[in-house]
């Protein structure tokens, strides 16, 4: 596979395209290339706390001119999941008021009692009650799906507990893990990608930092994988895994001059 044929690139967010609230080198640069040469892009993030319209908002302050439909998040793809999956469903949420938005946006009905799915998501809005209850109702055998797996969430001030470790906590208490994890690296999400974008996996590529969600996403899908070395994993992290990435590169910016040089 090349690049050239590449004309979808997924993109990672935090520690790919910006880091806290710093664009990354190159950022800008790619969106342009991509742009003038009749390319597109989508954002593709695990962190279900925001919903697409915020994340849009943040690129928006930094100067990137995008909507919320160049967003994709686990939690809107939970959303379509469980709507192909049950139809409308009765969900009890253990996720942020914006999660919450998400699924009703879908046609789901949020409700503390009698689910018919607990969706666990990263809540950084978490409080006793909501793991309370949802651990009664996983243990009642209530259906259990995550947004995303991620046991970390990258900050300025270092790794935040992420929905990872909340399944970790669920389990030592229900002794459940999730039925299905919808995020990154299942495979799922570029199958509701190649359905909204109408563009061929031969012809999608996935831009991340991390190997355990981004580049293996690309590996379980069979599409391009690109690692940035600007996020989470370094030249020693790649010695340990089995399929190395189609490319790696320092950062975005880089695959930036690589596009303008093909041309
Ligand atoms: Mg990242």
């Amino acid at each position: 596979m090349s690049l050239e044929r590449i004309a979808l690139f997924l993109l990672d967010m935090d520690g790919t395209f910006y880091l806290g609230d710093s664009l990354l080198p190159g950022a800008m640069d790619f969106v342009e290339t991509v742009r003038s040469q009749g390319k597109r892009f989508l954002f593709l993030t695990n962190n279900s706390s925001k919903d697409s319209k915020q994340y849009a908002d943040k690129l928006r302050r930094l100067e990137v001119d995008v909507d919320a439909s160049d967003v994709f998040t686990s939690g809107e793809a939970t959303a379509i999941f469980i709507k192909r999956r049950y139809g409308s469903a009765r969900i009890f949420v253990i996720g942020t008021q914006s999660l919450v938005r998400t699924f009703e946006g879908y046609g789901h009905i949020v409700a503390k009692t009698d689910p018919q799915v607990v969706v666990l998501g990263y809540d950084t809005e978490v409080n006793y009650e909501k793991l309370a209850l949802g651990c009664l109702f996983i243990r009642k055998g209530v259906d259990y799906i995550a947004t995303h797996p991620d046991i970390n969430c990258p900050s300025a001030d270092g790794p935040l507990p992420d929905a990872g470790s909340f399944i970790s906590l669920i389990e030592r208490s229900t002794g459940r893990k999730p039925d299905f994890i919808v995020g990154k690296p299942n495979p799922l999400m570029l199958k509701m990608i190649v359905e909204k974008t109408g563009v061929e996996p031969e012809r999608i590529a996935m831009v991340g930092d991390r190997l355990y969600t981004d580049m293996e996403f690309a590996k379980r899908s069979g599409i391009f994988s690109i690692l940035v070395l600007s996020g989470e994993s370094t030249l020693e992290d790649l010695k340990k895994v089995e399929v190395e990435p189609d490319l790696v590169l320092q950062n975005i910016g880089e695959l930036a001059l690589m596009l303008k040089r093909q041309v």
